[in-house]
């Protein structure tokens, strides 16, 4: 595989990882806004039914301003917005319903202390400008948590200080939705002015809708949108990976492949051996080496000249190739000059001495010329061989070699053309 291909690949990788992560977010932004937009629209509908509901003329709203907050939830006005919510159905998903409305700074009565700062989540002293006209709990899950609290009826909670959204609706007497992350909770607050029969202002009907559909809605989205982005992404990095480890494979074996014959160079198959000595653990393991040389090559070279040399050293190069090929975990070599080495893991002896026969004869059977030796007219290589077991591994591959060059000595000493093992 081309370098440039698999590194396409990765740029794409990292292209989709950018894009994937862009579109999650804008995505995920515009789908939850519609969401919340729809959601809000339909709080402000019930908002509006609400305000439609309420009669309150300018004498009730002065006396409501006044009443304890005991008083307030037994008002009139109060408990027909009650109704309103709990008797048409409108109940579901809505928490709050209430009136607010804003204190002049001589109406205020109410400062946060010292004890309820941290509910307030405000300094000390703070105005508690705001009061509870109507205050109807809707939601009855919510009711009976608040029935338990008497806390929640000590007049001091129908004031309070209120969210920066509500004040400006309030200063501009508009309407409006918004997600409300009040001491109350996390809520979408839709909020309508209200006004009196005679036409002044009261303040703001807010409706308060649960907002756990909202975020939930929003965590599946991304949750579903991440891994859309995440699992092409994992497919492709495995696959990036992969051709990564078999580019770097091959690159290794290119710059280390002997340019004649194809075979690999020392700089490779010593540190083959080492890994392969690393890799050999069990008692039965073992390892082969096998040398090779050509035999009366010189003469060969001086008769035939160094052209038709390096045609004898190539095809018998391809021989010890092929023949190799036979076997799983092994490493052809060139050593240099007219030699040639064979690296073989987990062969038995006899295996290796049928392998070098078998390899001897291929030699022979290319049936090159070879007109001046004195008894076999043709090219022959003799071969040294040397099977080392777990036991006496050595950790230097030169110390393989050294035994499998010596078996070859002594075959070259026996009339060549053959192999002898150490
Ligand atoms: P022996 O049977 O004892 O091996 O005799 P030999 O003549 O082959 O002796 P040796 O192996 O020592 O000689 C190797 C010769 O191989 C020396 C050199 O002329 C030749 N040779 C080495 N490398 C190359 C090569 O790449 N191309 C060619 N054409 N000849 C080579
Ligand atoms: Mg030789």
């Amino acid at each position: 595989m081309k370098r440039a291909l698999h590194n396409y690949l990765l740029l794409a990788v990292i292209l989709y990882i950018i894009a994937g992560t862009a579109s999650i977010f804008s995505a995920t932004r515009w789908v939850a806004n519609q969401h919340f937009e729809t959601m809000g629209e339909t709080t402000l509908n019930l908002a509006v039914i609400a305000a439609n509901s309420i009669k309150v003329t300018d004498e009730q709203l002065h006396k409501m301003e006044n009443i304890s907050f005991q008083d307030l939830l037994s008002n009139e006005n109060n408990q027909e917005l009650s109704r309103l919510f709990k008797e048409n159905g409108l109940a579901e998903n809505v928490k709050y319903a209430y009136v607010v409305r804003k204190l002049d700074a001589d109406q205020v009565k109410y400062f946060v202390d010292n004890l309820d700062a941290e509910f307030y989540d405000m300094p000390v002293g703070t105005p508690l400008d705001w009061v509870w006209l109507m205050d109807v709990i809707v939601n009855e899950e919510e009711q009976k948590l608040v029935d338990l609290d008497e806390e929640y009826y000590k007049d001091k909670n129908r004031y309070t200080h209120i969210e920066e959204n509500t004040a400006i609706l309030y200063d501009q007497q508009k309407s409006g939705y918004f997600i409300n992350n009040d001491e109350w909770g996390s809520q979408i607050s839709a909020m309508v002015p209200v006004y009196t029969e005679e036409g002044s202002y009261i303040g703001l009907l807010g409706v308060d809708v649960y907002s756990s559909d909202f975020y939930k809605f929003r965590a599946k989205l991304i949750l579903a949108l991440l891994l859309l982005v995440l699992i092409p992404t994992i497919i492709m990095s495995v696959i990036y990976v992969f051709f990564h480890l078999r580019y770097k494979e091959e690159m290794r074996k290119v710059a280390f492949l002997d340019k004649m014959t194809g075979l690999y160079t020392r700089a490779y198959y010593d540190d083959y051996i080492r890994r392969q000595v690393k890799k050999l653990r069990r008692a039965e393991d073992s390892i082969t080496v096998v040398m090779i040389d050509v035999d009366e090559f010189k003469a060969y070279n001086d008769y035939y000249g160094h052209t038709k040399g390096d045609e004898v050293i190539k095809a018998i190069g391809d021989t010890i190739r092929i023949e190799s090929g036979k076997f799983d975990d092994v490493c052809p070599g060139r050593y240099g000059g007219d030699e040639f080495i064979i690296f073989i893991s987990n062969l038995s002896e006899e295996q290796g001495d049928q392998f070098c026969e078998s390899l001897r004869k291929k030699v022979e059977d290319l049936n090159l010329l070879h007109e001046i030796r004195k008894d076999i007219k043709l090219v022959t290589v003799s071969l040294g061989i040397y099977t080392s077991t777990k036991k006496d591994f050595p950790l230097e591959p030169q110390l393989l070699i050294e035994k499998a060059d010596k078996a070859l000595y002594i075959a070259k000493r026996a009339g060549r053309n053959c192999m002898q093992r150490y």
